[in-house]
């Protein structure tokens, strides 16, 4: 499959340099993601797509930098279809005429077909799409490479669902990997295993933090971030709130009105 990655030209504190979008050319030019809709996008998509017409756009997810691009995207390819697995909660904030994704759904995209994954843990509705004939994966906000993805606990987040996600893709290791932030992923697997360690250190240092007498979220926020930059502060909030979320459910820590526990 043909893929040209067309940047998104949004760049801010939770987009890193910007989105990445990918182009698969072919019969049924497709784009994934949506981007925010800059013109430069748009004209970078033009360019791109030569004079065939967009076909179809699929969203990884409802976060605003995937998604809120996608009413731009219609006026300008008014034939284009638009799919994603439904959030209803979010889905109507962006005014295109969704048509419904689930798991295991195959679409057709370029000169092939993409399977749809769920993988929700990042948000809900979140899917990863492979191409199963050249083995590469667009993982959407699964993966970033050099970094870790933000687990929103009030926001749809949930960590548990991630890690199971995580597992479902360290199981496929396609060879290629392309996601919606930074670079090509050099190596799945050792990723994913980073990943799944930093997120159980990260339970601990959880606990430790409760044991020691920090209880509210709050407390255990300046304990697990001690410097971090005010404005990342709201990510990292609601990163502690998903990992209190998922050891409640693992039964290892017990909530009581604004403090929590560890059992
Ligand atoms: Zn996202």
């Amino acid at each position: 499959m043909r893929v040209t990655l067309i940047e998104g030209f949004n760049p801010g504190p939770y987009t890193g340099a910007g989105n990445n979008t990918y182009l698969l050319s072919g019969l049924e030019p497709t784009l994934i993601d949506a981007a925010t809709g800059q013109t430069r996008h748009l004209a970078a998509l033009d360019e791109a797509l030569g004079g065939s017409a967009l076909s179809r756009v699929l969203v990884t997810h409802a976060h605003p930098d995937h998604a809120s691009g996608a009413p731009h995207l219609a006026s300008r390819w008014t034939g284009a279809g638009f799919f994603k697995l439904p959030w209803p909660e979010r889905d109507g904030e962006y005014r295109v005429d969704w048509r419904p994704l689930v798991d295991g759904d195959v679409v057709h995209a370029g000169d092939g077909a993409l399977r749809v994954l769920h993988t929700p843990g990042h948000a809900p509705d979140h899917v990863c799409f492979l191409d199963e004939a050249d083995d590469t994966l667009f993982c959407g906000d699964l993966l970033i490479q050099g970094g870790t993805v933000v687990v929103p606990g009030s926001y749809g987040g949930n960590l548990t669902d991630y890690l199971a996600s995580l597992a479902r893709v360290r199981e496929l290791r396609p060879a290629r990997v392309l996601p919606a932030h930074g670079p090509e992923i050099d190596d799945v697997t050792a990723l994913i295993d980073e990943y799944v360690a930093h997120r159980r250190r990260r339970d601990e240092q959880i606990l430790s933090a409760l044991r020691e007498g920090h209880t509210t979220h709050a407390a255990v926020v300046r304990v697990v971030y001690p410097d971090l930059a005010t404005e990342l502060l709201g990510a990292a909030g609601e990163s502690v709130l998903a990992h209190l979320l998922k050891l409640e459910a693992d039964g290892a820590v017990r909530r009581h009105d604004a403090t929590w526990e560890a059992v």
